[in-house]
């Protein structure tokens, strides 16, 4: 089934790559205006447009860190200048920088912090207002399966992905009497520039604990995020849908 968001407005974060462009694009099919930020793939996000406004897709790029609140808010701000209602947002933005806690560096933890959950209050709060004024919204927050199981090597990225999920669940009590959903999608291993750092060995090993038996493409992903902001889903708020091949359950 193919949700129809012809009229709606989709902002995406962290868009030009990966999960996020796979996002982006579902939306563009499903029939959204959609905008998406990144943060230097300047090429990438000018094709990506152009190959959108081919197929008949209204689209805008709009470059930023996401961990700047002003730049969050200019973003925002751009969206609802272009097409004045903001639908859905999908804070995507991501990173890692793994390491042992014994050997973290506290910039390590900070920019991970600061990127993807601090990131994802930006938005949040620059959107806020609108959706609220609105009556009408969907926010769709990436986290990730280790935000619920832990991994090591993985303290800043985990604390950051488990956040998500608090900030999102708190923000879903907040926004409920607005008719806002706020709910988080998280990840198992999945097929993008992310993953490409896993050696041979660890995907292997990997595989092992997976019962489907191999990492997702990003479109799997992109399905969750569109049917959380769908019409299927206007009585889901505060969830988190699990989208790991069984890697946790
Ligand atoms: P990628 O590394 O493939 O892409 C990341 C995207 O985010 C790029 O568009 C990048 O822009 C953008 N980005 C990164 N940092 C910033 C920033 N500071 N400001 C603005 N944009 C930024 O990531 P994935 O697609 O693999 O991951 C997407 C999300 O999914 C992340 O939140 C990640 O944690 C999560 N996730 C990923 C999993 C995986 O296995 N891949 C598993 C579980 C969760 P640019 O191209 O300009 O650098």
């Amino acid at each position: 089934m193919q949700a129809d968001f012809r009229g709606s407005t989709a902002l995406i974060t962290g868009g030009t790559r990966g999960i996020g462009r796979a996002i982006a694009e579902a939306f563009a099919e499903a029939g959204a205006n959609v905008a998406f930020t990144y943060r230097s793939s300047t090429d990438t996000a000018s094709a990506l447009v152009e190959a959108f406004e081919e197929q008949g897709t209204e689209a805008l790029a709009l470059q930023g860190d996401v961990a700047d609140l002003e730049a969050a808010q200019a973003h925002v701000d751009a969206t609802l200048e272009r097409w004045d209602t903001l639908d859905v947002l999908v804070n995507n933005a991501g990173i890692t920088r793994d390491g042992l806690m014994l050997r973290m560096k506290e910039a390590d933890w900070d920019a991970v912090l600061d990127t993807n959950l601090k990131g994802t209050f930006n938005f949040c709060k620059a959107a806020y207002p609108t959706m609220m004024r609105q009556q009408q919204g969907s926010i769709i927050n990436i986290s990730s399966v280790v935000g619920t199981t832990g991994n090591a090597g993985q303290t800043n990225y985990a604390a950051s992905k488990a956040g998500i999920i608090g900030f999102s669940k708190s923000l879903a009590k907040e926004l409920g009497s607005r008719n806002v959903t706020v709910n988080v999608v998280a990840p198992g291993y999945v097929q993008t520039d992310m993953t490409e750092e896993l050696d041979e060995e660890t995907r292997e090993s990997l595989l092992d604990t997976i019962p489907l038996d191999r990492l997702a493409e990003p479109d799997e992903v992109a399905n969750a995020v569109l049917f959380l902001a769908s019409p299927a889903a206007t009585y889901v708020t505060g969830h988190v849908l699990h989208v790991n091949g069984g890697l946790a359950m």
